[in-house]
């Protein structure tokens, strides 16, 4: 995949279990619909399905040559910037991928953590008899 800011070709990497895209280049971030929450709750899955998942994933982007802007994931020029978790991150409408710049990515899993914090002690405080 290719980065979002600068186009320099992303690499995989293992955080906390999920496959996420990084650029070498920038340190930007790329996550996919649904891979905050799985960093944050540390949902890892086990290495080899992480592995597969990249296998997976190469293999679909052999077909598409060239970057034409847009969304670095599905091709859509459906990027947005969002107002999230205290910082501006780019949110595609398309694939709901998110590209997070250097350091911002560490900023949002701090701040989904404070949330769910609220959220089970809001959760815990109805629920009791
Ligand atoms: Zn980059
Ligand atoms: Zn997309």
């Amino acid at each position: 995949m290719v980065c979002l800011r600068c186009h320099n070709e992303m690499k995989k990497q293992n955080v906390n279990g999920v496959l996420v895209d990084r650029c070498l280049s920038c340190k930007g971030i790329w996550l996919d619909k649904g891979e905050l929450d799985r960093i944050v709750l540390r949902e890892g899955d086990a290495k080899d399905k992480v592995i597969r998942e990249a296998r997976h994933e190469k293999r679909a982007e052999k077909d598409i040559l060239h970057f034409v802007g847009g969304c670095p994931k599905c091709h859509i020029p459906g990027m947005q910037k969002r107002r999230r978790f205290g910082i501006t991150i780019d949110v595609c409408g398309g694939c709901g991928g998110t590209f997070f710049d250097k350091g911002e990515l560490d900023k949002a899993v701090a701040a989904k953590k404070k949330e769910s914090k609220v959220v089970s002690f809001i959760h815990r405080f109805f629920s009791a008899k």
